[in-house]
């Protein structure tokens, strides 16, 4: 299903996503500087990239959008991860293509 809806951010909306996306970076930071376990100082470094992209999208209108189909990733989504950048259909779609390896 296909959402038709716009997402289109006021300013004011805009500094409300960059915000918490700034939030969220500073707290992976943190989790990197104080965690012993490489393995999730690796996790939330791809955490870090993630949400910088993210950012990067922001500034450039594209926040919201799949990377993969253009599509309007679903509100629900995107507030269970703001920094969200595939659709729920694609998510998937590249999940069962790693779980094949
Ligand atoms: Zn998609």
């Amino acid at each position: 299903m296909k959402s038709r809806d716009r997402l289109s951010l006021t300013e004011k909306q805009k500094a409300e996503v960059k915000k918490r996306l700034e939030e969220k970076r500073a707290h992976k930071i943190e989790i990197i500087l104080n965690e012993k376990s490489s393995h999730i100082k690796i996790h939330s470094w791809d955490d870090v990239r993630r949400i910088d992209r993210a950012i990067r999208r922001l500034d450039r209108g594209m926040y919201g959008r799949c990377i993969e189909c253009r599509a309007y990733i679903e509100g629900e989504r995107l507030k269970f991860m703001i920094e969200a950048e595939r659709c729920a259909s694609c998510h998937e779609h590249i999940e069962s293509l790693e779980r094949r390896h």
